[in-house]
C-alpha cells in the first residue's frame, strides 16, 4: 500500500522511492513555509521540483519518513482520488500583473475552496486567466474562465495530455457571482449525466449544441427565478442553484429561431425569459403539462390570437 499522499516514483536498481505533493492553492507560499518546504526536503534527502499544477512536489523520499514529513510540513496532499477535482490554475491577474483585466486571484481561490478534490466522473482541471493572453493554459482546462474587459468568458472541455482538445467558449461577459453560478451548473450537469470521460470527451458525445442548450437553459432559469445573488458563497447552501434536468428532449434547441410549430414547453424551458411574453398575450395556462405540450400555432388558434405578433415578439426576448 503507498503511504499517505505519496506518489511511487521510478524503481532504480530495486529501491522504490516517493514523491509527495502538498496543496498549495494558487501556487501561493509565504517565505516561512518555503524555508519550511526547504528544510524538510533537505532533511529527507529530497528534490524540489516545481509541478505545472503551481505546486512543489519534494521526490526522491523513503516510504518510512512520509507519514512523519507531512506531519513537519503541517499540510494536505494536493491528490484527493483519480475522479476528482485536481487542480485550479490561476495566473496573478490584475492584483499584480500589470495586462491583468479581472481579479483572478479571488475568482481561482473561491473556486479551489469550493471544488477542489470534489468527486467528478473523471478527472478536472480548472484554469483561471485575467486577461486573453491566458497565462493559467485555460483553453486546455476542462473548465476555464478568462477575464476581458466587460467580466469573464467562459470556457469548458479542454485538455492536455495524450488526447489534447481545445475548449469551446460557452458564454461570454459574465461578472463574478454569474461564474460561480454556471459553474455549479455545469458541475452538477456533468456529474449527472456524464459516463467515465473528461468534459470534452462528453461535450463530443452529446454534442456541443445540447451542451449549451441544457445549461444555458439551466442558467439563465437561475438568473430570472432569483432576485437574491445568483450564487451563495459558502459550500452549505450551494443547493438552492437550480440543477439541470438532463439533456434536452425536444427538437429546440438554444440559439434556434421559435416557429409556429416550436412546442410552448421546450421554448420555455429553453428560453424561459419568453415566460412573461406568453402571459402578456393572455396565455396564463403555463403551469398545466396538456397546454404547454401544444406548438405555438394551436395555443394561438385557441385563444383567437395573431400567430405571426406572438412568433415575433417571442423571437425579439431570446
Ligand atoms: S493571463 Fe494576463 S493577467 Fe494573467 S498573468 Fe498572463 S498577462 Fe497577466
Amino acid at each position: 500500500m503507498l503511504p499517505k499522499g505519496a506518489n511511487l516514483q521510478k524503481i532504480r536498481d530495486g529501491n522504490r522511492t516517493y514523491a509527495i505533493t502538498p496543496h498549495l492553492p494558487g501556487g501561493f507560499i509565504k517565505p516561512d513555509l518555503m524555508r519550511k518546504y526547504a528544510d524538510v526536503a533537505e532533511k529527507y534527502h529530497g528534490v524540489m521540483k516545481l509541478t505545472s499544477a503551481q505546486r512543489v512536489m519534494i521526490t526522491g523520499l523513503k516510504a518510512e519518513n512520509i507519514e512523519e514529513i507531512w506531519e513537519e510540513l503541517g499540510m494536505e496532499p494536493a491528490m484527493g482520488f483519480a475522479n476528482c477535482v485536481r487542480s485550479i490554475k490561476m495566473c496573478p491577474g490584475n492584483v499584480f500583473c500589470k495586462r491583468g483585466k479581472q481579479d483572478s486571484i479571488k475568482l481561482g481561490m473561491e473556486l479551489d475552496k469550493l471544488y477542489h478534490k470534489k468527486e467528478m466522473p473523471s478527472r478536472m482541471k480548472f484554469g483561471v486567466a485575467g486577461c486573453q493572453n491566458s497565462c493559467a493554459e485555460v483553453h486546455v482546462k476542462d473548465i476555464g474562465v478568462i477575464g476581458t474587459d466587460l467580466g469573464w468568458d467562459l470556457y469548458v472541455g479542454g485538455s492536455a495530455g495524450a488526447h489534447p482538445r481545445l475548449a469551446d467558449l460557452l458564454i461570454e461577459g459574465l461578472d463574478y457571482d454569474e461564474v460561480l453560478h454556471i459553474v455549479d451548473v455545469i458541475v452538477k450537469y456533468y456529474q449527472k449525466n456524464a459516463d467515465i470521460e473528461r468534459m470534452g470527451q462528453f461535450i463530443d458525445r452529446v454534442g456541443l449544441k445540447k451542451f449549451k442548450a441544457d445549461v444555458l437553459a439551466a442558467f439563465y432559469q437561475g438568473v430570472s427565478q432569483t432576485t437574491q445573488p445568483l450564487v451563495p458563497q459558502s459550500p452549505e447552501n450551494r443547493d438552492i442553484v437550480p440543477v439541470p434536468g438532463g439533456l434536452t428532449e425536444g427538437t429546440l434547441v438554444f440559439g434556434d429561431k421559435i416557429t409556429a410549430d416550436s412546442i410552448i414547453s421546450d421554448i420555455v424551458r429553453i428560453y424561459p425569459q419568453t415566460v412573461p411574453v406568453f402571459r402578456s398575450f393572455g396565455m396564463g395556462c403555463l403551469g398545466c403539462p396538456s397546454a404547454t405540450g401544444e406548438a405555438v400555432r394551436k395555443a394561438a388558434d385557441i385563444h383567437g390570437l395573431n400567430l405571426n405578433e406572438i412568433i415575433a415578439s417571442l423571437n425579439k426576448v431570446i
